[in-house]
């Protein structure tokens, strides 16, 4: 469906605009819902129907023809309003939103690569899109090059004429480092080949990946655009083009990875505030990251917007709630901290308004009894503790971070 960008009842506000450019904040509240069309609900409503009936035969063969809004697996008008909005916000020109953030990673390279294309991607990434790449696209055909983006001129080696597509994470799970989103894009348009960003970490409130040259941003809905803890989902935003071959082929026949309307209406409930919860994620966690730093018990500290950071610097305006560290006392000491907290939640996932902490090297421990061949991502030692910074007073936190520390 061409389109659902530019249809009918969903206006893009610029009649509360007076012709200048709408605000961040603006944009995340009202942008592609006007109220007119809904019986001035100032809400969104929520359409549960699975289908569209039509007036006749013709106008039926007219939708089918168009792409047009046949079935709710490609259509929906809440759904719509979030992908609307999630577009305007990233500066893309359409959006597409899935399920969760690992179907919108499948939906994104099983529509745009196929058997024999090769797909390039930073070493370290989010655990299951490593699983993905590892286990799942080779069985596909699809050859992935794993290769340190830190140092954009390994592009030059790693692409060759197969290459579709550069993706990776910026910052990067579980580490909390940086890599140069305009540097990386540069290089690799300079070769031909598109890039897709996943920018979970960061969210558009405080990096636009676009606006560096990136063609393709990913989220995992899940987390901070969210923010609640309370729903799974996932988005693809880029150009037009792209977007409605993602939704029409990805979408519609690979995945069917439909985000149900009720959770698109939770996540437009949780975009409202989204650059508040940012900025105080981002305060207490730099505050939490210079208390690490200069804990006696603390090893090492990685969080953006610490010092010497530059590039974190050039492409987000603030350092965002996720941050990595290791105790001198390694893989034991991470497993007593983690035991004597009481206020930060032992849990994985992120961007929640509570603080979650988890210790990927215990987890893999635990499964390797039911997958030998897990192991840890490239990058991650024993030691790496990874803390989401939540939304409760950072003081409480630091209190609850020194206790549980003080054995240490
Ligand atoms: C969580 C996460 C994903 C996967 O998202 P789900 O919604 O959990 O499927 C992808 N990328 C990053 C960086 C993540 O943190």
């Amino acid at each position: 469906m061409t389109g659902s960008n530019q249809q009918g009842n969903l206006q893009d506000h610029s009649d509360l605009s007076h012709g200048v450019c709408l605000g961040f904040d603006t944009r995340a509240i009202h942008h592609a819902f006007d109220p007119a069309a809904f019986s001035r609900a100032v809400q969104p409503p929520v359409f549960l129907t699975s289908t569209y009936g039509f007036e006749s035969v013709a106008a039926n063969d007219a939708a089918a023809s168009h792409g047009g809004r046949l079935y709710a697996r490609e259509y929906n008008p809440t759904t719509e309003i979030l992908e609307q909005r999630l577009a305007n916000l990233e500066g893309a020109e359409a959006g597409l939103v899935v399920t969760t953030g690992m179907a919108a990673f499948g939906t994104l390279i099983l529509s745009l690569l196929s058997q024999g294309d090769e797909l390039v991607v930073h070493n370290t990434l989010y655990s299951n899109t490593v699983a993905m790449v590892e286990q799942g696209l080779p069985r596909f055909g699809i050859k992935v090059v794993p290769v340190d983006l830190s140092e954009p001129s390994n592009l030059d080696a790693a692409i060759t004429d197969k290459t579709k597509l550069v993706y990776f994470e910026t910052p990067v799970n579980p580490l909390s480092t940086i890599l140069d989103i305009a540097a990386i894009a540069e290089r690799a348009h300079g070769l031909n080949v598109k890039v897709a960003v996943d920018s979970t970490f960061a969210s558009p409130a405080l990096q636009r990946p676009i606006e560096h040259g990136a063609d393709i941003v990913l989220h995992s809905l899940t987390k901070y655009i969210n923010g609640h803890g309370d729903t799974l989902g996932g988005a693809l935003l880029g150009d037009a083009e792209t977007l409605h071959m993602l939704r029409e082929t990805g979408l519609r026949y690979i995945t069917g990875a439909t985000l149900s309307p009720h959770s698109a209406f939770l996540i437009l409930r949780g975009l409202k505030t989204l650059s508040l919860r940012m900025e105080r994620h981002s305060a207490s966690a730099l505050a939490i990251a210079r208390m690490l730093e200069a804990h006696p018990a603390v090893a090492w500290v990685s969080y953006p917007f610490l010092e010497s950071r530059s590039i974190a610097r050039k492409q987000m305006t603030q350092g965002s709630g996720m941050l990595a560290f290791g105790l001198h006392s390694g893989f034991e000491g991470a497993r007593t901290m983690l035991d004597r907290l009481q206020l930060v939640t032992r849990a994985v996932s992120l961007g929640d308004t509570d603080s979650l902490i988890y210790h990927p090297a215990s987890i893999l421990r635990a499964r390797q009894s039911i997958r030998k061949d897990a192991h840890l991502i490239e990058g991650v030692g024993e030691d790496l503790v990874r803390l989401s910074v939540g939304l409760e007073d950072v003081s409480d936190l630091i209190a609850d971070l020194r206790q549980a520390l003080q054995v240490l």
